[in-house]
């Protein structure tokens, strides 16, 4: 995970009620676990159940680089 300490982009809020899981790359080992730990972490009744991380994991999968991404962005 690279440290940084600025936002490139302001911070899509989502409300918390209304939590839409997000889209990981296709194939990405990293986006795959990243997805797994969000599911766990929406489930009401889960032990692990926290959508402010939820929140933070949804963000991480959007932002996670991926080569073929990163030809398109720049
Ligand atoms: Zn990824």
């Amino acid at each position: 995970m690279a440290l940084e300490t600025t936002l490139r982009e302001p911070v899509q809020l989502t409300d918390p009620l209304e939590v839409e899981p997000p889209a990981p790359a296709p194939g990405c080992d990293v986006c795959g676990a990243l997805l797994k730990q969000w599911r766990q972490a929406t489930e009401k009744d889960g032990h692990a159940y926290d959508l402010s991380h939820a929140t933070d994991l949804a963000v991480e999968i959007k932002r996670h680089p991926h080569a073929w991404q990163k030809e398109k962005r720049s």
